[in-house]
């Protein structure tokens, strides 16, 4: 074997996707509805991230024990089984391998072995219990053992960031309180001259953050709790959006292929399929705008009716992601 070989199959080794295994750090209460959990291992040194080192709103799975049982051992059945391990880990015992749900970095620093996840503190509805990891996070103590599955820094750079603006220097993002991790790390990265619109609903004006953004870029809060009737979730958001981006501001109405969000998983991002529209006539680069919108998958549905059929938003410049979905505990 000649000694480029043998790296090539070194490389072909370094797997993009590997299990943390960390402990609670820190625990810190937000917000009425905001919970930080600062993870921290000697493993997160090799936490990946973008090529500028950056996490935007990378996403990374939270394993949650389930009561009484510790968690399988992920190292292990990630190395074993390669690209299975999702397959036989969900042929476990559903008792006792524990829950897989999806968060977003709050931020990364590799440097101090730690990582920051925000978790919503969500209560139960109409009968249905919280959820595996929000009632985890509830009484989440320090010490307690994880598993993190992320991207592996020693890869390079990671998959798992939807923020892509290319040119764009107007942005609007959208969402809801499962949102607010992201759009703070994305606001946070943003070059200073980047102007746009930030509108986020989440339960309560407690919960509203202090996010550090370009002066150019205006941020909406909006609560639930109101002064009158609490609003239902997504309500003011709808409305909010209506009323900064009007009809047939962009480049015109088109037609739209629905999404069931109760059979398949809201997530249109930018692809072949809608490359984005050369700007032409008074539209330049520089007023480009690029939308990142998430949260509650049938309130987004409805904002992308909106934003496609009636403004005309530039599919190639617009990432619409549902998630979660009311009533429906995420898949695993
Ligand atoms: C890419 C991505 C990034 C995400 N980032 C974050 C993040 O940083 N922080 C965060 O808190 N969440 C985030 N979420 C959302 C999170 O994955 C879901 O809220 C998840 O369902 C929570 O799991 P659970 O075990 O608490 O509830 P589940 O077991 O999944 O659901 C149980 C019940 O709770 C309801 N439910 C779930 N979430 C909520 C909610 N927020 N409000 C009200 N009811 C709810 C469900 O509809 C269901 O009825 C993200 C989701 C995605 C896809």
């Amino acid at each position: 074997m000649t000694a480029g070989t043998a790296a090539s199959q070194n490389a072909a080794k370094v797997k993009p996707l590997v299990a943390f295994e960390v402990e609670v750090d820190r625990v810190q209460s937000l917000s009425p509805h905001f919970k930080r959990i600062t993870f921290s291992s000697e493993q997160l040194r090799n936490f990946g991230s973008d090529a500028e080192g950056n996490t935007l709103d990378l996403r990374i799975k939270v394993m949650v024990p389930s009561p009484g049982h510790p968690l399988p051992d992920f190292a292990e059945l990630m190395e074993t089984h390669d690209s299975n391990w999702y397959q036989t880990w969900l042929r476990m015992d559903p008792e006792s391998r524990g829950y897989m749900r999806t968060y977003t970095v709050r931020e990364a620093r590799p440097e101090a072995a730690e990582i920051d996840v925000d978790f919503v503190l969500h209560p139960p509805a109409a009968g249905v219990a919280a959820g595996p990891a929000a009632s985890w996070a509830e009484q989440a103590s320090v010490g307690e053992p994880m598993v993190l599955i992320g991207p592996n820094g020693l890869a390079g750079p990671c998959l798992g960031i939807e923020f892509k603006p290319g040119n764009a220097r107007r942005v609007l993002l959208v969402g809801d309180e499962t949102a607010v991790p992201a759009i703070a790390a994305i606001l946070e990265n943003l070059d200073a001259e980047v102007t746009g619109e930030v509108i986020i609903e989440v339960p309560e004006a407690a919960d509203f953050q202090d996010l550090k953004a370009p002066a150019g870029v205006k941020i909406q809060w909006l609560s639930r709790a109101g002064a009158g009737a609490p609003a239902s979730h997504g309500e003011l958001l709808d409305a909010a959006v209506r009323a900064t981006i009007l009809p047939g501001s962009q480049h015109g109405p088109v037609e739209l292929e629905e999404v069931d969000v109760d059979a398949e998983i809201l997530w249109e991002t930018p692809d072949a399929a809608h490359p984005p529209i050369a700007p032409s006539g008074p539209e330049s680069e520089a007023h480009r705008l690029y939308a990142w919108i998430a949260g509650e998958a049938a309130v987004i549905r409805e904002l992308r009716r909106y934003l496609v059929r009636e403004v005309g938003m530039d599919r190639g410049q617009v990432a619409f992601m549902g998630y979660w979905r009311m009533g429906k505990a995420e898949s695993s």
